[in-house]
């Protein structure tokens, strides 16, 4: 089927109200308008739906599209059919009535995408109404979605996936769209033998994800305040925050609570329709967070999750990935933050050390050291996670902490030879945690025992705190300049590099971690604060038509969509239509609706006409936030200015003949002796004011009294 190049933006605008395809989306669509089988490998947030989507709905016949989870399909379904797209699922939460009728609007041909799960369609039944089906209106294409599921080597493989491969037999000239966000080779390799794939059109996304902000916060000794204050810095978005064990899960979502933050725990522990419950009031954001284990995210499909946060290590980089991947799927910037304290490496290694099994153990250990390694490590975060994907990133991404803020370097090569020849002296026969002890001068039973109170090292690291010995220690590991075993013991042992250090052949610099600022990004732009009241605004209005409809908030606009209407202020249907995401079917639904809004907030936002037409947007608005009872200091708090600007704002606006009640900042008496002052003597520059006037005028005051009387004396 040949369709021409521009006619594929014409119906992504119109079907889905995007004026772009994002990277890989419009070669995969022609594939498969082509007839062509397609292995598309994609992160999450990529946009893989419309790839299968938009050919369903420009090609003639039925698109089914496989998906493993229940809950997903509802969302797709609805999202589609706010889009005014005939889709529908199947699946076992469906009474028999509700499925017939459904099949009934199939056979009738209003139907261009069928959700179903695997077991469904297999079924001999199933299969006879497909046939139907194929002989009525023809089936334009099957879509495998979660196509790792097929394959055993991946992380959450499906027996009933395996059985997809006789839809091949049975419908041999059907082509088949297989989709995935799980990387490795052997996966892929998996997916294209299961499923017969025949010389598929092959996508494969580099798995970076430009939007996501990641970065490693040291964990804190106060580490709750530390977790509230970050999400405090959120404003508000939507995020998850996972935790190690369902009893920290618990603790944290009550402490939130108590705190009078909206959050949910979710673990496996909890009975299943508790986890649904408290997963769909997520969704549909009734609440802001969610406290959850590694149980919550499989089918989490929610776009607009802006922050992510791994209050403990996680247990290896792959999940990490994956789980801090939830955030920003809708291309928004969104916040990855991994709170890391060495203590957690302990809670781990007692994990791993319960594993029956001697290669899971050794598994886990090495998925551990590059959990470690990445953070640990003092380059670009992209860089080693994508590394582990076998991608090259060139680094210096501008997107994480270590490349927004470089970690200072520091030479620690006296400290390491101290702490190598200690390890030396000991006779390389113990851990860290003894050689650190006898650096500092420890007097305990274990360092007499062996006589190392004795050793010339013994107490020549006074001038070090135990965590800052450990900060070298690991260092070390982690670059390879000292060697342990891996025995479970942890025994240090120095390897060649130790001893080039030891011989001052070669140098040790470590990062040394700096404090962070739990800076959030504050724009200290006017109108991007109006524009950010206008998007909570729209944000509740979308809550509000999401709840009537019962489907959750992000079916009815995507957060960039409602982003660009607090930032155009769209007056007409015309101008409506041009946001990204309106398509024809959102702009008939909620145009006028969205419209009413935005205009009642820009008369609400809108000075007075006696001054709108003075000042500059910056004095415009810090005359706005004076007007709403701000004083000084607050203005230039919020706008991030010095006081003495916002002064000046002001000033300026009164010259201008702005109305600015000055009576809060001058009083009545220093008001009038000012006036009577330039009276008699006309202009004057502030400092001569000053001089003649006496020490009590500010030149604050000076400044807008004057501007007043120019403004009344016609200067
Ligand atoms: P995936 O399944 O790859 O995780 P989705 O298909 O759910 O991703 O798409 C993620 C988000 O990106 C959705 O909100 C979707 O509407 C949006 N999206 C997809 N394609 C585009 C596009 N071309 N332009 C803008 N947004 C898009
Ligand atoms: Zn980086």
């Amino acid at each position: 089927m040949f369709v021409p190049a521009d006619a594929l933006e014409g119906a992504l605008k119109q079907f889905f109200g995007y004026d772009r395809f994002r990277p890989g989306q419009r070669e995969i669509i022609a594939a498969a308008l082509a007839g062509r089988d397609v292995l598309a490998i994609m992160p999450t947030g990529a946009g893989k739906s419309i790839c299968f989507q938009l050919p369903a709905l420009l090609k003639p016949g039925l698109t089914i599209v496989v998906s493993p989870l229940i809950a997903l399909m509802q969302d797709q379904v609805d999202a589609l059919v706010d889009n005014g797209i005939g889709a529908t699922f199947l699946n076992s939460s469906l009474d028999w009535e509700t499925a017939r009728s459904r099949q009934e609007a199939i056979l009738q041909g209003e139907i261009k995408l069928l959700y179903v799960a695997p077991e469904r369609l297999m079924g001999e039944s199933f299969l006879g109404f497909l046939d139907q089906v194929r002989s009525r209106h023809g089936i334009s294409g099957f879509a495998i979605d979660e196509a790792h599921c097929v394959s055993e080597w991946g992380h959450d493989f499906r027996p009933e996936y395996r059985q997809l491969q006789n839809l091949r037999h049975r419908y041999p000239d059907v082509p088949m769209f297989a989709f995935t966000a799980t990387a490795t080779g052997r996966v892929q390799q998996d997916i294209l033998q299961q499923l017969r794939l025949n010389n598929p059109h092959r996508h494969l996304a580099s798995f970076n994800r430009p939007n996501l902000y990641y970065e490693v916060r040291k964990r804190e000794k106060q580490s709750y305040g530390q977790l509230l204050q970050a999400i405090r810095a959120q404003k508000g978005g939507s995020g998850i925050i996972y935790c190690f064990s369902r009893r920290k899960v618990e603790e944290v979502a009550g402490r939130l609570q108590s705190d009078r933050i909206a959050a949910l725990p979710y673990h496996a522990g909890m009975s299943n329709d508790q986890r649904s419950e408290n997963q769909n009031r997520f969704i549909r954001d009734d609440v802001q967070i969610i406290v959850a284990t590694i149980a919550f995210g499989m089918g989490i499909n929610k776009p607009d999750v802006r922050f992510v946060f791994h209050y403990q290590l996680p247990r290896n980089l792959e999940g990490y990935y994956q789980e801090a991947g939830r955030a920003g799927r809708d291309g928004e910037p969104a916040n990855c933050i991994l709170f890391y304290s060495p203590s957690d490496i302990h809670t781990i290694e007692y994990v791993i050390d319960q594993k029956p099994d001697e290669q899971e153990q050794r598994i886990a250990r090495q998925q551990l050291s590059q959990v470690l390694d990445y953070a640990e490590g003092i380059e670009c975060r992209r860089t080693i996670q994508l590394s582990y994907f076998g991608e090259t990133f060139p680094g210096n991404c501008q997107g994480c902490d270590n490349c927004c803020n470089p970690p200072p370097l520091e030479d620690w090569t006296v400290e390491a030879q101290k702490f190598l020849s200690c390890v030396a002296r000991c006779q390389q026969r113990f851990g860290m945690t003894h050689i650190i002890d006898v650096l500092r001068g420890s007097k305990a039973e274990k360092v007499r025992k062996y006589g190392h109170d004795r050793l010339s090292t013994h107490g020549i690291g006074k001038n070090r705190s135990v965590d800052q010995w450990k900060l070298l220690g690991r260092s070390l590991l982690h670059q390879g300049l000292v060697s342990e075993t891996s025995n479970g013991f942890r025994v240090l042992f120095l390897n060649d590099k130790s001893w080039e250090i030891l011989r001052s052949q070669r140098q040790v610099t470590i990062a040394v971690p700096r404090r962070i600022t739990g800076k959030a990004g504050t724009r200290d732009n006017e109108r991007a604060m109006v524009a950010e009241l206008l998007f909570e605004e729209l944000r509740s209005l979308r809550k509000q038509l999401a709840d009537e409809q019962g489907v959750p908030p992000y079916v009815v606009f995507a957060d960039s969509s409602l982003r660009a209407m607090a930032q155009q202020q769209p007056r007409t249907l015309g101008s409506f239509g041009q946001i990204p995401g309106v398509g024809e079917a959102k702009l008939k639904r909620y145009g006028s609706l969205f419209l009413a809004h935005i205009e009642q907030f820009a008369q609400s936002q809108a000075p007075e006409p006696s001054s709108s037409s003075f000042g500059t947007d910056t004095q415009q608005f810090t005359l706005q936030l004076y007007k709403q009872g701000l004083n000084i200091p607050e203005i230039a708090d919020q706008r991030g200015l010095r006081p003495t600007t916002i002064i000046r704002h002001l000033g300026d606006l009164i010259e201008q003949g702005a109305s600015v009640d000055i009576d809060r900042l001058v009083s009545p008496e220093h008001q009038a002796a000012i006036l009577d002052y330039l009276t008699q003597h006309g202009e004057q520059s502030l400092t001569l004011m000053r001089e003649c006037l006496g020490e009590d005028y500010s030149f604050d005051e000076l400044r807008l009294v004057r501007g007043k009387w120019r403004i009344m004396s016609g200067k």
